[in-house]
């Protein structure tokens, strides 16, 4: 099984939170004739990933402004699910493709704090990706506390965290993906006495596991 991690492995999460902020800051200096530069630096600053989610934050900023929630909530849907799949790194669908095609199974495991469960949902199906993937697992505790079969696994994941706790749970297939804007992670040493194969894009994982028996494109 491949285990693969959702938010900046398979989808560009930085990129959807500043889209909707963008979203949000807008709506809200057009109807309330509010320079757009002050309101958003206002909600950029205000937004905590970690306690808020989209929809709970649109509803405290349509009461902080007096406009209607479904002003907000309207285009935040429009962003996550009807454009969702713009968020998707192409080359993840073609890995899972490959996966699929080379006989591998696929889960996506993604953790997320209980109050973005929902949000993760609206994610994950706006994502277009749930048609290449066996299963999902969304999880709120560490995943290396779920009882998977680490040693015969493969995990693919961004957070260095994460990476250290799959290898001191036995897991030694792991792949590090360093996706652009994501310093905040890239940029850390992990603290395992291992190094790990750590890639850019999933165009370059090839192992003899996913080379193809013959020379067959991926549709
Ligand atoms: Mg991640």
């Amino acid at each position: 099984m491949y285990y693969i991690d959702f938010d900046n492995t398979l989808y560009e999460t930085g990129k959807l939170t500043k889209d909707v902020l963008n979203s949000f800051s807008n709506i809200i200096s057009t109807q309330k004739q509010i320079n757009f530069q002050e309101i958003y630096a206002y909600i950029k600053d205000s937004f905590n990933s970690t306690t808020d989610n989209f929809i709970s934050f649109a509803k405290s900023l349509s009461i902080k402004y007096n406009i209607s929630f479904n002003q907000l909530y309207n285009p935040l849907m429009e962003i996550i699910i009807t454009n969702g799949s713009q968020y998707t790194f192409p080359d993840a669908i073609n890995f899972l493709k490959k996966l699929k095609k080379t006989g591998h199974k696929s889960c996506i495991l993604t953790f997320v704090f209980p109050k973005n469960l929902s949000q993760q949902a609206l994610k994950l199906t706006g994502s277009g990706l749930l048609e290449y993937v066996d299963e999902v697992y969304t999880v709120t505790s560490s995943k290396s506390k779920l009882h998977l079969d680490f040693e015969n696994s493969t995990f693919i994941e961004d957070s260095p965290k994460e990476i250290e706790d799959f290898y001191n749970s036995g897991a030694r297939n792991i792949i590090r993906i360093i996706k652009p804007n994501n310093e905040k992670r890239t940029s850390k040493k992990l603290n395992i006495p291992v190094e790990i194969p750590t890639f850019t894009t999933f165009d370059d994982i090839i192992t003899p596991e996913l080379s193809l028996n013959d020379e067959k494109t991926i549709e």
